[in-house]
């Protein structure tokens, strides 16, 4: 399956459906598609695959997949992926979509933030609760140093080679993050608000044993304020309980966590309530023929948020969506169980993966 960061494309990417959000309805109505014949591309704002399963809560168990009597978010996502190989769906990470015009043939032109452009018959959105987006310093004077100084990820280790880093958070990031960058920064110092962290208890335990082996500091507190000098971050105040303090720094890298933002299709014309995307259930087309809402995203009488739930909804949007593409053919449905075509195909791809 080709996945991975996509460049600036001169010439729109043709497809029969643009998927927007690789969560799991998104992988799933990935395979959907294949089965029934229509090609698709696969979008997602985040670098990696997976959606809230793997950002949220990738280690807990899941009891309510059918068939599947337990098995870890991240399991559910390998087997999506597994389930989706034969059809070997693009995937583009880091890529936010951003605007669409429907053009005079009918057809869809999508570009993203990043510059990728497709043109589509119809469009799935199964963007979740919207771009998962890191949890910005409520600080102004942040603003202008982020890339630079400020950070909400980290790109490379190398940029913080022998500089004094202050890592904010308390999460599984922020610890493996800490971690990583004190064998390479001068010094680094994590900074959370309370004695108690919400990453996995091994990064806690290692966290602790670097602190006391004096390869790395822990300070409790919040970031209040940062000050600069010559256009350059020079240190960061901590508010500590009993008051302040203050640590003289090169880069604060800020790892709050994520926060979902529908963003830019917020204002493609959709009907939106609660931040959801209303559809007709009998197919989960919205308002705006060609553009269907499934997963999360979609907004119904008694919609429920499970992952179940999304794969009937991607299933019925993409018979509904074929017909967009192939307008003067007619599909006739075949149970995968007899569908002779399918079955080769999922044989060769198993067959070439043992290879
Ligand atoms: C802690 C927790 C436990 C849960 N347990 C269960 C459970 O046991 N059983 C169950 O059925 N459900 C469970 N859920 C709910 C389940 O995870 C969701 O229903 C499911 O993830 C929805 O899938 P989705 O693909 O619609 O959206 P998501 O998983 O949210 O994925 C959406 C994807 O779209 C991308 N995206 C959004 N906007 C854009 C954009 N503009 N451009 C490009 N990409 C975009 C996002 O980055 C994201 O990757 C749980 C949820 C949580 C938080």
């Amino acid at each position: 399956m080709t996945s991975g960061t996509s460049t600036q494309t001169e010439i729109p990417i043709r497809t029969d459906v643009l998927i927007v959000g690789a969560g799991p309805v998104g992988l799933f109505a990935a395979f959907e598609a294949g089965v029934i014949g229509l090609s698709c591309q696969i979008v997602d704002t985040l670098g990696r695959i997976g959606g809230q399963c793997i950002e949220l809560y990738p280690d807990k168990p899941i009891y309510d997949i059918p068939a599947i009597a337990s098995c870890t978010a991240r399991e559910l996502v390998d087997r999506l992926m597994e389930q989706c190989r034969p059809f070997n769906p693009p995937i583009h990470l880091d890529q936010r979509v951003e605007t669409v015009e429907q053009r005079d043939d009918g057809r869809w032109t999508v570009t993203t933030a990043q510059g990728l452009v497709f043109d589509t018959a119809a469009i799935m959105l199964a963007a979740g609760n919207g771009a998962f987006v890191p949890q910005r310093l409520a600080l102004p004077e942040a603003t202008p140093l982020e890339e630079r100084f400020v950070h909400y990820s980290v790109r490379s280790l190398a940029d913080f080679a022998d500089k004094t880093v202050v890592v904010a958070g308390g999460g599984d990031s922020a610890l493996d993050w800490a971690l990583a960058l004190r064998r390479v920064a001068r010094k680094v110092v994590l900074v959370h608000r309370r004695n108690g962290f919400s990453a996995v208890a091994s990064s806690v335990d290692q966290m602790k044993r670097a602190v006391d082996a004096g390869e790395m500091e822990f300070m409790i507190g919040s970031i209040a304020g940062l000050q600069m000098l010559d256009d350059k971050l020079a240190s960061i105040e901590i508010r500590q309980i009993d008051g302040m303090a203050q640590i003289d720094a090169d880069h604060l890298v800020v790892l709050y966590g994520l926060v979902a933002d529908l963003g830019p299709i917020a204002k493609w014309g959709l009907e939106i309530v609660g931040g959801r995307i209303n559809v007709d259930t009998s197919n989960y087309e919205t308002n705006r023929p060609g553009v269907f809402a499934v997963g999360d995203i979609a907004n119904y009488p008694n919609k429920q948020k499970l992952i179940l739930s999304g794969f009937h909804e991607a299933s019925l949007a993409l018979r509904k969506a074929y017909a967009y593409a192939y307008p003067d053919k007619k599909r006739t449905h075949v149970h995968s169980s007899y569908d002779a075509g399918l079955a080769e195909r999922i044989t060769s791809s198993a067959a070439h993966d043992a290879a």
